[in-house]
């Protein structure tokens, strides 16, 4: 199939916005389609205005189409964990090496300057308040609902359904002839809660840092807002002994956080209202294949939605843009590089579906424990004395460009090896002993 002049994508969300970046860029004519309205002249994020942790595969992707620069305006680095315990007592681990760090954005705001990138492109076209009802894959035409004028259809040549976790363009391949489709609800929903800034302006905690309140079965998390604001996010299960369902009252909710969280709940003047009015909102997986139909094929969350515990959900979709366009680079048809894109984006994709989940249960259960946390000061001790060989897995999907398919098996190994070491006598004061040095590397040297 020769290079399609008209290109429609449905979902201006953060991915579909790059990608009418991406491909206004190699000169197709693109038609951005979105069911909300224009974000940056209405609000449409009430109580939703999550921050994003991003790291090193989205900025390679923005820095590939020149969107970095506007990115950086708002963007505040997070160089450290903070955890939080229910003492108020801090300790620290670093995300990765000097001069690492993850970034916090606000969604709203990210997904409004690749609007405004988007838009300075004259071959991109966008349509807000127009929600796609059906899709024809052959054809790649939607049959569109614009807000109080009914409905109408719109042709292209090709069509890329960028329409989220709970997308339609997906809903139309369910009933294709073995289209496998696998959607996860875990037990765990969240809640928005925010920490204003102090009288001055400032920051009330640590600015330059992501603070995590782990508590087992639930956890806080705070990230930094330009304005000397957080935004916290509270995971917590839906249903059990402390839960949504059992906090149905602000002061069962306040009492809990008392216990739990008093030092965030000190920062917190407007918890009552926000614990009343902001909703609970599940998370989930989700699996499917093929993503390529016909002239339609799906990208982002649309194709592989995943719980947000390694802050990777945007990156990966960015990074879906770019090696999309990487593809399209070396393979002229069109059809052809379709199917490799799809090929090896699955399989990435399945591999942080994966490492999210472990993630979660390392986030929750494993950032309070001595042992996991001597586990890490071995690591990045081993990194620091030999780089070469072994790269932590958190560094090799947050630092790196390494598919994640290839981290999580390098992952694996490095499990396999931790665990032997963490099983010899004296560790806790032998950790950085040459001899244990010594052990870690020949394994690694003879596995990985
Ligand atoms: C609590 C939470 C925290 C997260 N934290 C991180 C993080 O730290 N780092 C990270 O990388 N990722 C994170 N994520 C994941 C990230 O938000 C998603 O991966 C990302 O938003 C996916 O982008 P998308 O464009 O594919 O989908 P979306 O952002 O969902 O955009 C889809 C767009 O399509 C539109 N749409 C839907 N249906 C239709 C229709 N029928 N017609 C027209 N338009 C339609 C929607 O209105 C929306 O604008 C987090 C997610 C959650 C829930």
């Amino acid at each position: 199939m020769k290079k399609p002049e008209r290109i429609t994508i449905a979902g201006a969300g953060l991915v579909g916005s790059l990608l009418s970046v991406y491909l206004g860029k190699r000169g197709h004519q693109v038609h951005l389609i979105e069911r909300r309205p224009d974000s940056r002249r209405t609000s449409v994020y009430q109580g939703r205005s999550i921050n994003l942790a991003l790291s090193d595969r989205g900025w390679r992707a923005l820095e590939e189409v020149e969107a970095d620069q506007a990115v950086r305006e708002i963007a505040i680095p997070m160089k450290r964990r903070v955890m939080h315990d229910a003492q108020g007592k801090l300790t620290y681990q670093d995300y990765g090496k000097e001069g690492q760090a993850i970034y916090s954005v606000s969604r709203g705001l990210l997904n409004q300057r690749l609007l405004d990138l988007a838009e300075e492109l004259p071959n991109v076209r966008m349509s807000f308040g127009q929600r796609v009802l059906s899709v024809d894959q052959e054809k790649a035409q939607v049959v569109i609902e614009e807000d109080g004028n009914g409905e109408r259809t719109i042709e292209a040549d090709w069509l890329f359904g960028a329409d989220g976790a709970f997308s339609q363009v997906r809903s139309s391949m369910m009933g294709n002839h073995r289209f496998s489709y696998e959607q996860q609800f875990i037990d765990h929903g969240y809640k928005e809660l925010s920490i204003p800034a102090a009288e001055d302006g400032s920051f009330q905690l640590e600015k330059e840092a992501l603070h995590i309140w782990p508590r087992g079965e639930h956890m806080l998390i705070a990230l930094p807002n330009p304005d000397g604001t957080f935004t916290c996010t509270l995971f917590f299960p839906y249903e059990g002994p402390e839960s949504f369902e059992s906090l149905d009252t602000v002061d069962k909710a306040r009492a809990f956080f008392e216990e739990e969280f008093p030092d965030a709940l000190e920062l917190m003047p407007h918890f009552d209202k926000e614990w009343a009015e902001n909703p609970n909102s599940a998370l989930c997986n989700i699996r499917c294949y093929p993503w390529v139909n016909g002239s339609t094929a799906l990208i982002g969350d649309s194709a592989h939605a995943i719980v947000p515990f390694y802050g990777q959900g945007m990156n990966s979709g960015f990074e879906d843009c770019r090696v999309l366009a990487a593809i399209l680079d070396e393979e002229e048809d069109w059809s052809e590089a379709m199917q490799i894109y799809q090929r090896e984006r699955k399989a990435s994709g399945d591999a942080i579906a994966e490492l999210a989940m472990r993630n979660f249960i390392e986030m929750r259960d494993l950032t309070a424990d001595p042992e996991f946390l001597l586990r890490k000061k071995i690591e990045a001790r081993v990194n620091e004395k030999f780089p070469d060989v072994w790269t932590p897995l958190y560094s090799m999907v947050t630092f790196s460009h390494t598919p994640y398919e290839e981290a999580l098996r390098i992952g694996k190994i490095h499990d396999r090896i931790m665990a032997d070491v963490m099983c010899r006598e004296d560790i806790e004061n032998m950790w950085d002993s040459p001899e244990v040095m010594a052990a870690v590397l020949e394994n690694a040297e003879r596995h990985l």
